[in-house]
């Protein structure tokens, strides 16, 4: 399988606190990649700075490409997607607005293409397109929020906790969602508290703490060690 994304060696600081210390991850074509690990280890921290938002020292590149010298709207265009654990959605705004937003860059014919597709995914969305964000429940929040990242037909989504204050069978929803993206030919890169369900969907995992990776493998073996099963999957 081709690698899709590089990062190397990646150090990453607030100030002269470093909150990420040289960590090496890859994520290849179609494939679900997830980092689990507990509460502020580093996850969002790492996902930011891939897509730009913050500084790193180290070496990341996408689909052949240095990131290094390119904007965050650049990586957009390169095939790059964040769904951050706000959403930062338009409360005031109704659901297909909030869905063509994330087409910005395509042409009108792309985006009605792009918009197919989303609904297709997320029919929900397709029922509610003429309600208001702000109306609608976390569940339905949470596929916007990844219908909007999809919009732009990204190579690569990256998504910060999907699962975070949703009921179980919507969390259920969520996952089974991102197994089919892999399916669509979309790679994710998925970080998650809820290390069960993230296990399950994963190909592989990487375990997070302080700052550094003390475990990788495939989602499997990862779910099998003895030390995950005792700290993450409550065994
Ligand atoms: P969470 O699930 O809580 O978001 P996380 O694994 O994603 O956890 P990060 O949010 O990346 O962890 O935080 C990593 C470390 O960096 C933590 O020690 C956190 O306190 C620190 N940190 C995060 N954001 C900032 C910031 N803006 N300024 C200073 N330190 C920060």
């Amino acid at each position: 399988m081709a690698r899709l994304l590089r990062v190397g060696d990646v150090h990453i600081g607030y100030g002269k606190v470093e909150a990420v210390r040289g960590v090496t991850l890859d994520v290849a074509d179609n494939e679900i990649v997830t980092i689990i690990g507990a509460n502020g280890a580093g996850k969002t921290t790492l996902l930011n700075a891939i897509m730009g938002v913050l500084p790193l020292r180290g070496a990341v590149s996408f689909a052949g490409v240095d990131l290094a010298r390119l904007e965050i709207e650049d990586r957009v265009a390169a095939g790059l997607s964040l769904v951050p654990e706000g959403r930062e959605l338009f409360a005031a705004m109704n659901v297909e607005d909030n869905l063509r937003l994330g087409a910005f860059r395509l042409g009108t014919a792309s985006a009605t293409q792009s918009l197919e597709r989303v609904y297709t995914l997320f029919p929900r969305l397709k029922e509610r397109r003429r309600q208001l964000t702000g109306t609608l429940s976390g569940g339905e929040q949470q596929m916007l929020a990844m219908g909007r990242a999809l919009m732009g037909a990204p190579k690569l989504l990256m998504l910060d906790e999907p699962s975070l204050g949703l009921a179980p069978i919507i969390v259920a929803d969520i996952f089974r969602t991102i197994g089919e993206l892999r399916a669509s030919g979309v790679s994710v890169l998925l970080v998650e508290q809820n290390a069960q369900a993230a296990l399950q969907v994963a190909d592989r995992a990487y375990v997070m703490e302080l700052g550094e990776f003390v475990l990788e493998g495939p989602a499997k073996d990862v779910a099998g060690n003895a030390r995950v099963a005792e700290s993450y999957l409550g065994f």
